[in-house]
């Protein structure tokens, strides 16, 4: 290819770094200070929707998973503790725990042999039940009584939402995950549950979590670690310190009575400011984990917080916006 074609087809990445003024200072960063890069997966399935992009179709994650494997040296968290790190490195997380991981991504790790990380929300293991987000997408989405405004109570205030077209409906969808974030999660549960009965809604078992036996033979095949992520995925800053105590703990201690072994690794529901501070953090150093990640962007260096470990959130791309998106990442310190 000639100069002015490789430019020319390389020119949108080129100049998103660019734009980023301090990448050739991360770039000198990284010939000293080799960094890994953490990868963020949650769903791998084949969805109506998917409102947060967090779904890649079982097709673009095997793409993923191939170009991974040829082109990069893929480790897990135990790698870390030791110091020959190679570039390019990285770590393939998911989060949540949902039955798709274990029906679409893990028969593809298994056929590529690459490792990768679960987060587990111990809460809806062997229940059936769904998240909170997933069950408000149902509410608005799924619900052929909804006409063209929706009343909600919420702590003993009714609101109206308009649904009367798909852009409202999306626009109340997002209002309506705002409120809810913040509540507790049992006034949110009995919030869902009396809208689901009174619309006369079912449990949609396509987003369903994983049940034990999945996860026994996840753990069993030695490619999947295991790690928490909190019984009911609160907003973990949102709730007492006690009750923050009580959600991590009992989601490492569910895992390591199930699979007999330690649970050291803890990722923050949500991932973001809002959901956890320094009172969390050391809530995670107490109880003994060695890492904890988040879902802030940035690459991870020797000098990163090890309980605040920043990870880059994969999209539905194909091969080639893959390939992009990954020359891109090691250029974000
Ligand atoms: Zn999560």
């Amino acid at each position: 290819m000639s100069l002015k074609g490789y430019i020319k087809e390389n020119l949108p990445w080129i100049r998103s770094i660019y734009r980023k003024r301090l990448a050739p200072i991360n770039l000198i960063h990284n010939i000293y200070d080799k960094p890994v890069v953490v990868l963020l997966y949650h769903r791998v399935n084949h969805l109506n929707r998917d409102l947060f992009n967090i779904n890649v179709t079982p097709d673009n994650f095997e793409r993923h998973i191939r170009i991974l494997k040829n082109h990069y040296n893929v480790i897990t968290f135990n790698d870390l503790k030791r110091n020959d790190i190679k570039e390019p490195s990285v770590i393939i997380t998911f989060d949540d725990g949902y039955y798709d991981n274990y029906k679409y991504a893990f028969p593809i790790l298994k056929k590529y042999q690459v490792p990768a990380t679960i987060f587990i929300t111990s809460g809806g293991v062997d229940t059936g039940k769904e998240f909170w987000w997933d069950r408000l997408e149902t509410v608005l989405f799924e619900n052929k009584n909804l006409r063209e405004s929706i009343e909600l109570d919420i702590l003993n205030q009714r609101h109206i939402f308009d649904v009367s077209d798909d852009k409202k409906r999306l626009h109340s969808f997002y209002t309506l995950h705002h409120m809810l974030f913040s509540l507790h999660p049992n006034e949110r549960d009995m919030m869902l549950d009396r809208w689901y009965e009174s619309y006369g809604l079912k449990v949609n078992p396509n987003n369903r979590t994983m049940t034990s036996s999945e996860l026994i033979e996840l753990y069993q095949s030695q490619l999947i670690r295991l790690g928490a992520h909190t019984i009911h995925h609160p907003a973990l800053k949102q709730i007492s310190r006690e009750e923050q105590i009580h959600e991590i703990q009992s989601s490492k201690l569910f895992l390591e009575n199930l699979l007999h072994t330690d649970i050291d690794i803890f990722a923050y529901p949500f991932g973001h400011k809002e959901s956890f501070d320094q009172v969390t953090e050391q809530i995670v150093r107490d109880l003994g984990f060695t890492y904890s990640v988040s879902t802030k962007r940035a690459q991870l260096h020797s000098n990163t917080n090890p309980f605040s470990i920043p990870r880059f959130g994969i999209e539905d791309w194909s091969e080639d916006e893959f390939i992009r998106q990954m020359k891109l990442v090691w250029f974000e310190n």
